[in-house]
């Protein structure tokens, strides 16, 4: 009898020992910089009237809005995503008081987490460094490519090599980073099986899309999502369509179509990643919407619309929250923007 309860025991603990592993779920999170409705519907009409957007199972709106301004920028409103705290303009991963914050990216990694950021802009630029760097200014390159080279971070993907090896201090950071393979191709990151990958897609800025900005961010988003996978660990993965904003900015629709066709591409590949990963959650957002842009007219048959713009800078409007996969319902509803953060900490400490 007593035999028979010991491996009753036995038996369900490890039963339960096993569903503790394979429930860590997968974090997917997207952020078109600027990305209002707005750029989505010109996007959506662009294309048949359609965007991979509608397959999301619940949509939020979240407030923008910073610290100290109406109108946010993206070192405040990375912050607020990343790390659940209102700040200022201008600052990475302080709160009002300046004490650093752990973003959602480093309480994952300190739960044994594989993470990874893949960006179209500078790797140092402000949506990425939110999610690992604790600066009073965004602009600080150097020192944020530092903070990057000691984070843990997985996999980074971007430009700005320059903030790494050609550097005010003279220091060498990619020599410094003896952990990591360094690749400069699709087909060395491809085949690398290295757990630390550094690929700088770029000596500073990328390249606009509509340029031939290469490699595609789906292709990248495919590629990482196999290499992570192999890994059998649970993973954060940061993506961020780094570009919309530039066009936004430029009030250069052109320029903007390109950045959300290649950011539409990228979201259809998260989509059909957790599909048939059922431990996947995707979460697709904007830090705010620039531009004030809005589509006054155009033909759904030709597929073609006309925006006009009513601002060269960022807005406050609130900006749509998409959600697909596991616990995605957390995501309906009208929100602040760090509540992104409380909703992602709950479902990983679940
Ligand atoms: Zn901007």
């Amino acid at each position: 009898m007593l035999k028979k309860s010991i491996l009753i025991t036995l038996f369900l603990s490890s039963i339960y020992s096993c569903d503790q592993q394979t429930e860590s779920p997968n974090i997917i999170m997207m952020i078109g910089d600027g990305m209002g409705i707005s750029q989505v519907s010109t996007s959506m009409y662009s294309s048949d009237n359609y965007t991979p957007l509608e397959r999301s199972e619940f949509v939020g709106l979240s407030k923008t809005h910073s610290l100290d301004d109406l109108v946010t920028d993206s070192a405040a409103s990375g912050t607020a995503l990343s790390s659940g705290v209102k700040t200022y303009n201008g600052v990475l991963g302080l709160d009002k008081d300046y004490n650093p914050v752990k973003s959602i990216l480093e309480i994952s990694r300190d739960k044994g987490y594989m993470t990874a950021i893949i960006v179209t802009s500078t790797i140092v630029h402000a949506t990425p460094a939110a999610y690992f760097s604790k600066s009073k200014s965004r602009y600080e390159y150097d020192n944020i490519a530092d903070e990057l080279s000691k984070s843990g971070i997985n996999f980074f993907v971007g430009g700005g090599e320059r903030y790494f090896n050609d550097r005010d201090d003279k220091r060498d950071i990619i020599n410094e980073m003896v952990d990591y393979e360094f690749v400069n191709s699709m087909e060395n990151y491809r085949n690398t099986d290295s757990k630390n990958i550094g690929f700088f897609t770029a000596y500073d800025d990328p390249i606009e899309k509509y340029l031939g900005r290469e490699p595609s961010l789906d292709d990248l988003i495919e590629v990482t999502l196999q290499k992570l996978k192999s890994f059998n660990k649970p993973f954060f993965l940061l993506i961020e369509g780094s570009q919309i904003d530039w066009a936004e900015h430029d009030n250069d629709p052109e320029y903007l179509l390109s950045e959300m066709l290649e950011f539409d591409a990228a979201v259809e590949s998260s989509y059909n990643f957790a599909e048939k990963n059922k431990n996947t959650l995707v979460v697709v957002t904007a830090d705010h919407e620039t531009g004030g842009a809005s589509i006054v007219d155009g033909s759904l048959e030709e597929s073609i619309t006309k925006t006009e713009y009513s601002s060269d800078e960022h807005t406050a409007e609130m900006v749509p929250v998409y959600s697909f996969g596991y616990n995605s319902s957390y995501f309906t509803g009208v929100y602040d923007n760090t509540e992104i953060f409380d909703k992602l900490k709950a479902i990983i400490e679940k």
